[in-house]
């Protein structure tokens, strides 16, 4: 495993849309092994695969509920209710701003194996899955926030 080099706001490889995976092969899987180890050396909730420079539909996420989320191709299925909190992203450090998003989303993908699988998540499961999918379609949170955006305290987390 490998710690990548994460790709800050202004990078134009992160307004870029993201291909969807067509098989699993030893190089991805060693890109989500190091995604993962990317995300835990930050301290952050989440990852995208643009983040690290590739321009695949990968995401991962741990949001500390024991566990280990890997998300190829997502897909939102279902999103309702609404929260509105701070959020930060590896790719903007230091910094945090208010983003309303659904309370409740319901999304499909396919795991490491290529299996498919549904996931239901709400509160900061639900604000992750769709932070990450935004970033595999070149959006960053800075374009969602309301108001300014502000220095990030320390124990925020970040995706
Ligand atoms: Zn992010």
């Amino acid at each position: 495993m490998a710690l990548r080099e994460i790709r800050k706001q202004g990078d134009p490889i992160l307004n870029k849309e993201c291909k969807p995976v067509k098989e699993m092969t030893p190089r991805i899987r060693e890109l989500i092994e190091d995604m993962f180890e990317t995300m835990y050396e930050g301290n952050g909730c989440g990852l995208a695969a643009p983040q690290v420079g590739i321009l695949k539909q990968i995401t991962v996420i741990d949001v500390e509920d024991g566990n280990q989320y890997v998300l190829i191709n997502p897909e939102i299925l279902e999103e309702s209710g609404s929260q509105t909190g701070e959020e930060g992203c590896l790719s903007v450090p230091g910094y945090s701003g208010v983003v309303t998003r659904a309370q409740h989303v319901k999304v499909r993908a396919l795991d490491e194996n290529m299996e498919p699988f549904e996931l239901e998540g709400e509160d900061l499961l639900a604000r992750c899955i769709l932070h990450e999918c935004d970033h595999l379609h070149g959006h960053l949170f800075t374009e969602k926030v309301e108001g300014e955006l502000h220095t990030a305290g320390e124990e925020e987390e970040e995706a």
